[in-house]
């Protein structure tokens, strides 16, 4: 039986909910009915809630007691391939289905009508008296053609007051309109030529293209080194795509690289698309929800929950640095993504490019197994090259204590300002110091509520927890034992680097760039274009710096500590060393210097380290695929976290164990549950955490299993679980 499109007035419908109960309610259809996917407000209990109208009633409930809904949302109906999405995406996370919704509806005002402003247009006749004022306003309405304005706007561009404006309404002469408050984003234009490409690179750019005429789905890895090029590759594919009248979507992994993207956007297409992202307003987070559900934009730009907005006609899925791990969403919705990306494109027949220097190892298999195809763009740009990249070995250099740029680097350094030219100190820790400790009684401050060590945050003049965000002053005394004045700090975070660095280079510009240092998104962009421009002569940053930003004077970077990702049991520790090294490495001499990279290590004979020098990306590759295959861990074999958090540490263990007994839908499938065992952090914002592991072959239904698995016990209400489908971090 096929799902009707459309319910009239009384029929039972069955609505989903934002709230979390698992399972549709029914409803009778409002009066003038309502369509299949229609987003609604419905009575529950003594509250009015959102929903989606999902389909049928199922009618197996007392008909007098059933309610109607109480009315249409003024929004586009829900596409059945959006809820064929979020139901799918619900399977594969294990999440339920009110959550996916909530991911859905992340739009303010959904609920409101449509709301008006008051725009200004040119009128007619002439006014009673010109004066200069006067005439300049009519002067910008011109200029501007079809352009309405508001008064303010008006105001500002024609350089009056208000009141000028006010008065030639009075005349006629500009009219004042109603108009919709979300206004259509201006008009991509595909034909406008885009950048001379090399062979190499048009090669790549047809191929895209030719998949994005096919009008079907298939997922490509463009893979190059940093500054082959590939942004100006999938910009034509993002061209071809908006040509034939279909909806793109570009996802970049940081909000603090939207800004250089859009220009190259508009500098491509002539206008800006729209953008995603928490950076963005409400009024224009509104606006990109309704424009992208009717078509009035072409493109957007955005976070990974762009993935959730509602598109019209979806045709190609653009994940730049798509090994990059804020991709997977840590909290609420555990979710990838590039694989969200992947499901969301094989059902609306799109196309989806995974651009990447250095693509993560699930990415790699695919392209080898050929699940994906790939390309590759081998050279840089022009006369750009690949920087050099050495070994600075720390065991044979002299270094007071509390002093970690190295001789050899500090040299490195000095040549780089000489020649008035920008280096980069690279070290992945924000703060000043990641331990503080007590030279009397050996204590470490911790954070109250975790089993985390606080961080020192000398531009803040407070520790920080990384873990829950907690912060509190910096005692003077040690809260152990009392003692005044002995507490110090241990290890190097940015902000002491920068310390370092301006004591040995007294006369360089420097510039901290870390996430915890601005307070908005807008700053950080203003900050990293100023450097762009050579505001700065040395360049202190963690991992932030590494993600795509150009830096045309950068021409050497010291990465402070290559050894730090290494340690850990993480599976991923090698692979995100080795993408995060050459990241970092490609940041150096992207124009037409030469750029060097030095890697401060004290252990330069590691496999791990050996093979960014080398630059063997295929050997690094086909190394960590083979242990993995052995291990029987992702990309070879699935897995699942489980963990488990409660403030009663025993209640933790007991359903723990519980579960970790009753392992028969596990057997069942052949996977292997590990576990419990304390988390690597324990102990975050009060709550005891527990892990579970599971692990099972490649081909197993594992989220049947595991549903199956969890169902058998009934949780304690203090006690919360949460699976993660392919874990990325494990703490
Ligand atoms: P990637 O995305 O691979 O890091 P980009 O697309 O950002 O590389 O290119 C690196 C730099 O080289 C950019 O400034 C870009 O504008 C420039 N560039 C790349 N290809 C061309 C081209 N064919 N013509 C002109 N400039 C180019
Ligand atoms: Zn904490």
């Amino acid at each position: 039986m096929t799902t009707p499109s459309f319910f009239d007035e009384g029929a039972l419908v069955g609505v989903l909910t934002t709230q979390p109960l698992d399972r549709l309610l029914d409803y009778k259809a409002p009066e003038g009915g309502c369509f299949l996917g229609a987003f609604v407000e419905v009575p529950l209990g003594p509250r009015k809630v959102l929903g989606v109208v999902w389909g049928p009633g199922q009618g197996d409930y007392d008909a007098s007691k059933i309610r109607s809904v109480i009315r249409v949302l003024d929004a586009v109906p829900m596409m059945p391939e959006m809820m064929e999405f979020l139901g799918r995406a619900a399977d594969y996370t294990l999440t339920p289905m009110p959550a996916m919704l909530r991911l859905a509806t992340r739009s303010p005002g959904l609920g409101d009508p449509p709301s008006m402003r008051k725009v200004y247009r040119l009128g007619q006749g002439e006014p009673d008296r010109m004066t200069d004022a006067r005439r300049r306003v009519l002067q910008a309405l011109s200029d501007y053609g079809g352009l309405s304005f508001t008064l303010g706007e008006l105001a500002e561009a024609a350089g009056v007051t208000t009141s000028v404006v006010k008065g030639l309404v009075k005349h006629g002469v500009v009219r004042e309109e109603e108009s919709p408050r979300d206004l259509p984003y201006p008009r991509l234009d595909p034909d406008l030529p885009g950048v001379e490409l090399s062979a190499e690179q048009a090669a790549a750019a047809e191929t895209l293209q030719a998949a994005v005429r096919a009008h079907s789905y298939g997922t490509t890895l463009l893979k190059g080194v940093t500054g082959s090029g590939k942004t100006e590759v999938y910009l034509e594919a993002v061209a071809e795509c908006l040509a034939r009248g279909r909806q793109a979507l570009v996802l970049l992994p940081e909000i603090a690289l939207t800004a250089e993207f859009l220009k190259r956007v508009e500098a491509r297409f002539g206008a800006m698309p729209a953008e995603w992202h928490s950076g963005v307003t409400m009024t224009e987070r509104r606006r990109a929800w309704r424009m992208v559900g009717e078509a009035g934009a072409q493109l957007v730009v955005g976070a990974r929950s762009a993935l959730f907005l509602p598109y019209r006609d979806l045709g190609l899925i653009v994940v730049d640095e798509e090994h990059d791990t804020s991709y997977k969403q840590e909290d609420g919705v555990l979710y990838n993504a590039r694989d969200m990306a992947v499901l969301r494109a094989s059902i609306c027949s799109a196309q989806v490019v995974l651009a990447s220097a250095t693509p993560s190892l699930e990415s790699w298999a695919n392209a080898e197994a050929g699940k994906y195809a790939k390309l590759e763009l081998p050279t840089r740009f022009g006369a750009a090259e690949l920087p050099a990249m050495r070994a600075i070995d720390m065991r044979l250099e002299q270094l007071p204590s509390n002093r970690w740029i190295s001789p050899t680097l500090q040299r490195a350094v000095e040549q780089r300002l000489e020649a008035g030219e920008q280096a980069l100190l690279f070290l992945n820790r924000r703060g000043y110091a990641p331990v503080t400790i007590c030279r009397a009684c050996g204590h470490q401050i911790g954070c109250d509520h975790c089993d985390a060590r606080m961080v020192e945050h000398r531009f803040l003049k407070r520790l920080v927890c990384h873990q829950c965000g907690e912060t509190k002053p910096m005692p003077t005394a040690c809260p152990n034992c009392e003692a005044e004045d002995r507490l110090a700090p241990v290890g190097p975070g940015v902000e002491r680097m920068q310390e370092e660095a301006a004591a040995l280079f007294p006369q360089a510009r420097l510039a901290v760039l870390s996430s915890d240092l601005y307070g908005s998104a807008r700053a950080l962009k203003a900050q990293i274009e100023a450097i762009a421009g050579g505001d700065a002569d040395i360049i202190i940053g963690t991992q932030l710096v590494a993600k795509g930003h150009n830096f045309p004077l950068l021409t050497l970077v010291g990465v402070i500590d290559a050894d730090l990702g290494l340690q850990g049991s993480d599976l991923r520790a090698a692979e995100r060393t080795f993408q995060l090294m050459r990241q970092v490495a490609g940041r150096a001499g992207r124009t037409e210097r030469r750029g060097e990279a030095l890697l401060q290590t004290y252990q330069p004979e590691h496999s791990v380290i050996r093979a960014i020098l080398s630059g063997d990306e295929e050997g690094f590759w086909r190394a960590e695929a083979q242990e993995r295959r052995q291990a029987g861990v992702p990309p070879y074999g699935r897995m699942a976290g489980i963990v488990l958090s409660s403030p009663d540490v025993q209640e933790v263990f007991d359903v723990g164990g519980v579960l970790a007994r009753n392992d028969a839908p596990l057997r069942r499938i052949g996977a292997q549950v590990y576990g419990p065992a304390p988390a690597p952090i324990a102990r975050i914002r009060g709550r005891h955490r527990v892990r579970l592991l599971v692990k099972a072959a490649k081909t197993a239904k594992l989220q049947e299993a595991l549903a199956a698995w969890v169902a058998q016990v009934k949780l304690p209400t203090n006690l919360r679980l949460s699976v993660d489908i392919d874990p990325q971090s494990f703490y």
